[in-house]
């Protein structure tokens, strides 16, 4: 143990006492290793575990009075008590508990790293047969007033327990008389289990293969679901991005009705009405220049241009 090596009187041949004591002469600390972390507010200590607590690395059941080499820090005060915190490895795996007292309550709480087993009702509450405490039993063996007292308390109570117990007796023989059937339905359930995994990861084998994906793939969940519709969902443009376009669009087009003319469609009305024989059919839906007018005028005699002209009041046609 460490902490005793401060304590022996060996006095080494060069100790100069103007120096100090034993322990600054040789540059120590009276806990020798456990003070290792002194500068850090954090001393060594034995820790004992003050119940039974499940390890949240791996799982393990941690029993009441294990002991562990615990990092003791002072994180508080309750009133004028020191609130002390305790953090230990696992002796099982690589997890850290972190347990703290807690005066107030006289107990200590775990702040991570593990969790309580809860046995801390009263068994008494619930119709539990507990064994006599010590005192109880020393009186029994000395009282004889009081062992005839508890005596008659005893037949009472076993007499109130008979209807449960017979209850609890009747519900175990109907559930396990016929093994058989028991035994055939947990088969059954089993074996349903069973398929329902099969085709999972059947369909997730599926999956895998036709997305190339080299992971394993999760069961699916509603709030996944979700998530993808609404992304799906989601425009690939902003609103203000949307409006630009859109006012764009508007100003490029035409505010008349011969909206539906392109240039494509210019260019074959050109063609026609530069050819010597025009083709009559065609239609030339857009409102025409005042050359095309002049054009068209001139033209009269020999081309009739069919067009929509409703919207132009001063169209001959
Ligand atoms: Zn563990």
């Amino acid at each position: 143990m460490g902490e005793r090596k401060g304590t022996n009187k060996y006095y080494p041949p060069d100790y100069d006492p103007k120096v100090g004591g034993l322990n600054k002469f040789l540059g120590t600390h009276a806990l020798r290793e456990r003070a290792r972390k002194i500068h850090q507010g954090i001393i060594i200590i034995r820790f004992e575990m003050p119940y039974n607590i499940w390890c949240d690395g791996c799982k393990n059941h941690v029993g009441m009075g294990v002991r562990y080499n615990a990092e003791k820090t002072k994180v508080g005060m309750y009133y004028t008590t020191p609130v002390y915190q305790f953090k230990m490895k696992c002796h099982l795996c690589d997890n850290h508990y972190v347990i703290r007292a807690d005066p107030a309550n006289l107990d200590y709480v775990i702040i991570s790293g593990a969790r309580r087993q809860e046995n801390r009702w009263d068994p008494t509450q619930n119709g539990q047969v507990v064994p006599e405490t010590k005192e109880t039993q020393k009186r029994l063996f000395d009282d004889s007033m009081f062992k005839l007292e508890h005596g008659s308390e005893d037949k009472s109570t076993s007499e109130s327990a008979k209807p449960r117990l017979a209850k609890l007796f009747n519900r175990n023989e109907e559930t396990w008389s016929d093994s058989y059937t028991a035994n055939q339905k947990l088969r059954a359930e089993f074996r349903r289990k069973n398929c329902e995994q099969k085709g999972l990861e059947e369909k997730s084998r599926t999956l895998s293969k036709k997305s190339s994906l080299d992971i394993p793939l999760l069961e699916e969940n509603e709030e996944d679901n979700r998530i993808a519709r609404l992304l799906s969902m989601k425009p690939a443009k902003t609103s203000e991005e949307n409006s630009v376009e859109i006012r764009a669009r508007i100003v490029s087009e035409c505010l008349l009705p011969s909206a539906n003319f392109s240039r494509k469609r210019e260019t074959v009305a050109v063609k026609i009405l530069e050819s010597d024989k025009p083709n009559l059919g065609v239609v030339l839906k857009r409102r025409p220049t005042a050359e095309e007018e002049a054009d068209v005028k001139k033209a009269k005699t020999n081309v009739s241009l069919v067009g929509d002209y409703s919207s132009s009041g001063d169209s001959d046609c």
